[in-house]
Order: C-alpha cells, then sequence, then structure tokens
C-alpha cells in the first residue's frame, strides 16, 4: 500500500516520521508524496503549542473527506494520540488507530489489521524498554546527515510543558547500541550525525552506562564522522564535562540550541526551570571561552502568566548580552494538565503580541548582524543539495548551522568544502568557491 506520513512539531517528532516510514518499507509498502493518492494516510502529532493542535485538527477534517471519497486508511501517532488515549476516537470516529509516541514500532500491524476488516487498534503504554526507541530508520532522506535518539522523555516538569506527561519519563539507550548504530551510520556514507532527545544532557543520569559527555567523546573517534550535533539542551543540566567536549572534540559542531524561555529569574521560577538569569550567562560564557565563535540559538516564551513590563524587559535584556544567532521564540499557549495552566495573571492577547514582535523585530537584526560580521570570512560547508532558490545553484551548513548558497558543480554534492562568504542575508549567506574564475 502506497503511504504517506504527515507530521507536525519537531526534530524528535521528524525521526519518528522516519522510523515509522522505514517500519512500514519493511513490511513492503511504498512511500508516497500526495495525500489524495495514498491508501494509509498516517497523522504524527505535536501538542506542545496550541497553534500545532488547531492545526492536526483542521487536516484531521480534510481527511474524514478524503476517508468518504475512496476508503483511506487513517492513523493518528505521537503526542496528540497520547495525551487523547482511546478519546481520541470519540473525537475523531474515521480513524482507524491511534499510537502513542512509545508504540510507534506497532504502526505496519495497525495499517495491515485495518485493511484486513477494519479492525481498530490503540496503544498509548509506556512499553518498559521502548521498542520504539530502538527502532533503527532508514535515513534515506537525508543523504549524508543522519538522526539518533539517545533518550526519550523528560523528568524536568517546567511548569508550562506536556512533554513529560505525553512522552513519558526519562529512558535512555545503552551507549553500545548508540555507538553500533553511529557506526553502521559511518559505514553507510552519513559524515553528520545529530544526537536527539527530549533532553540529552540527563543522557544516563543515575546509571554506570556512559554519560552524555563520554558518549559525545566514542562518536567523536568513530571514522567518517566529521560534524557531531545534538538537540535538546537543557540549561541547568549542561555539566562542565560536557562544555569542556567543546574546547576538545573536533566532531563537535560549534553550535548549542540552549533554550532560556525568560530572562526574569520571577518567570523562570514560575516556569520552574531551576535556573535562574545569571545561571544561564554563566553558562554561555563557559561556553564561549571553550569555544570562540560558538553560535548560540535557543527557544523563549512571551507573555507567560505573570510576566510584566519589567519582566518582559529583562528577557530583551538577556537577547542582547547573548546575541543569539537565532531565537524560536513564541507567545505562552496554556497546555491541558499543566500547572501554568492554573497560574492567575494571564497576560492580555494584545499585550503578548506586542512583546513578541518587538521581540523578533531585535532578534531578527542581530540574526542580521552576526551573518554580516561573516563576510570576507572561508567556511567548511557540508553541501546538502540544489539551493531552494536557484536551479543552478547549491546550498549547504556551516559548521555554526547557517544556510550558505552558491554556484557550484553539482558533484559537490554531499561533500565537505571550503566557501567564502561574501554577502550575509537575514536568513542565510551568499558563498562563492575560492576559485570561482573572475575574483
Ligand atoms: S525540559 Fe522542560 S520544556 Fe523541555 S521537555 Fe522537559 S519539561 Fe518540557
Amino acid at each position: 500500500m502506497r503511504f504517506v506520513i504527515e507530521n507536525f512539531g519537531c526534530q524528535m517528532n521528524d525521526h519518528d516520521m522516519e522510523k515509522m516510514g522505514s517500519v512500514l518499507i519493511d513490511h513492503g509498502h511504498v512511500a508516497g508524496k500526495d495525500i489524495d493518492d495514498a491508501d494509509v494516510v498516517i497523522v504524527n502529532t505535536c501538542c506542545i503549542r496550541e497553534k500545532a493542535e488547531q492545526k492536526f485538527y483542521s487536516l484531521m477534517g480534510r481527511l474524514q473527506h478524503l476517508r468518504r471519497k475512496k476508503e483511506t486508511i487513517l492513523g493518528v501517532t505521537g503526542c496528540i494520540a497520547q495525551q487523547e488515549k482511546e478519546n481520541i476516537f470519540e473525537r475523531l470516529p474515521f480513524i482507524d488507530f491511534s499510537l502513542g509516541p512509545s508504540n510507534i514500532h506497532l504502526v505496519a500491524e495497525a495499517v495491515e489489521k485495518a485493511a484486513a476488516g477494519r479492525i481498530r487498534t490503540s496503544a498509548f503504554g509506556d512499553n518498559g524498554g521502548s521498542p520504539s526507541l530502538v527502532i533503527r530508520p532508514h535515513n534515506t532522506r537525508r543523504g549524508i546527515k543522519g538522526y539518533v535518539t539517545i533518550m526519550k522523555g523528560c523528568d524536568n516538569f517546567c511548569s508550562y510543558c506536556v512533554v513529560p506527561y505525553v512522552r513519558g519519563r526519562e529512558e535512555s539507550r545503552k551507549g553500545t547500541d548508540v555507538l553500533a548504530e553511529i557506526r553502521e551510520m559511518a559505514e553507510r556514507g552519513i559524515v553528520e550525525v545529530t544526537l536527539l532527545g527530549q533532553n540529552v544532557n540527563s543522557y544516563n543520569n543515575g546509571s554506570d552506562d556512559l554519560s552524555f559527555p563520554e558518549l559525545l567523546c566514542e562518536i567523536d573517534a568513530i571514522p567518517g564522522i566529521s560534524r557531531l550535533r545534538f538537540v535538546t539542551s537543557h540549561p541547568k543540566d549542561i555539566s562542565p564535562d560536557l562544555i569542556a567536549c567543546f574546547g576538545t572534540l573536533k566532531t563537535l559542531c560549534e553550535s548549542i540550541h540552549l533554550p532560556f524561555q525568560s530572562g526574569s529569574d520571577r518567570i523562570l521560577a514560575l516556569m520552574n526551570r531551576g535556573y535562574t538569569s545569571s545561571e544561564y550567562l554563566a553558562r554561555v560564557e563557559a561556553l564561549k571561552e571553550q569555544c570562540p565563535g560558538i553560535a548560540f540559538t535557543a527557544d523563549c516564551i512571551v507573555g507567560f502568566p505573570g510576566e510584566d513590563d519589567e519582566d518582559f524587559e529583562a528577557t530583551m535584556r538577556l537577547m542582547e548580552t547573548v546575541r543569539f544567532d537565532g531565537v524560536f521564540s513564541f507567545i505562552y499557549s496554556a497546555r491541558r494538565s499543566t500547572a501554568a495552566a492554573l497560574l492567575p495573571g494571564r497576560v492580555p492577547p494584545a499585550i503578548a503580541h506586542e512583546r513578541l514582535s518587538r521581540f523578533q523585530k531585535r532578534q531578527r537584526v542581530i540574526t542580521l548582524d552576526s551573518n554580516r560580521a561573516m563576510e570576507g570570512t572561508r567556511v567548511e560547508v557540508l553541501v546538502e543539495g540544489q539551493s531552494k532558490n536557484s536551479a543552478d545553484e547549491l546550498s549547504g551548513r556551516t559548521r555554526t548551522g547557517k544556510i550558505v548558497n552558491f554556484k557550484g558543480d553539482p558533484g559537490l554534492v554531499y561533500k565537505l568544502v571550503e566557501v567564502d562568504i561574501i554577502k550575509g542575508y537575514a536568513n542565510s549567506l551568499r558563498g562563492e568557491l575560492p576559485d570561482t574564475p573572475g575574483r
């Protein structure tokens, strides 16, 4: 059967989508591109923000029509499936299966049961040993870049976040399994590996298996791997050993995603983040010391309950101090089951929007400044393919994660090349190969 997986949310969800695709292909199904031509449509969901949830329900409205027309098999997976459990069949009675994030290994079975006679499947258990965690996707979609889940779940219970409720408690994969998977990837030609987990800094906490910094050291020694990244890091869990890795490991890229969420200590306490703004800044300084030129990206929430003008100004100050290369910024949205949903002091939407727009406007300037500062430098680029904007240009990323577009031979795709940066824009860089004629 031809299947399509629609995906919402984070890199963990992208990776879960690849895992499900690989399981279905292993069972003889074929990946398709168009929902209208598919025999099976699976929607992999995210409920971290209200917007993603709204988008999901509007897509399901469209799929209901499709189901009436051609009996397409429909499945829901991921965080909304886990949050709603069996209730999802009341709200969406036309779907055939619903699987929580720890149960996506059952996807082929669920499709086959539905095909055999509309037998409905649901699974939302936390699965000790998590078979879904150890699925090795084929990684066909990204060529030379590979993603590896090293842990799942989160024990932090930030007051606004549903992840601990829908993804469960932290669970780490064995170091030997992770390393075996990465060695296999290197043999297949993968040169850049990104380690995934809700809080990778807590990898193997409380166990005598490899710690996270030890895992990074082992991966650094694997022949063929040139670039190593990880996401996501919790600022309170970054250890001195991990910070030291940025000064010593040749493969560890000079970039880190370090969500700060707010610059106000009062709001950080209400968020239950476990650090103050000065502790956050101390870690940023330590990382800069170990790795001059390191690029910082982050997440930030504005309009958290109780946030006043002074709190918001503290957030603006923190942004100015760090000078992030990019920030994913959002207006707070209350999520069911979370402690913050019960907090008083809702920020009026007009004020929250005004703050978000001020924040984003300033961050765009900082990002542009940072991109312009790269003009005249020579950087290593991993060429990922043709540029989205021009058929005769190539596109790739620097070690700091910036997109570079430049003219070059298609034979350079999937290679590491040196590129001279000639222009910095808001979202990308323009480059030239050093031996471009006429320079
Ligand atoms: S660290 Fe906080 S924000 Fe991140 S997944 Fe855990 S609870 Fe959610």
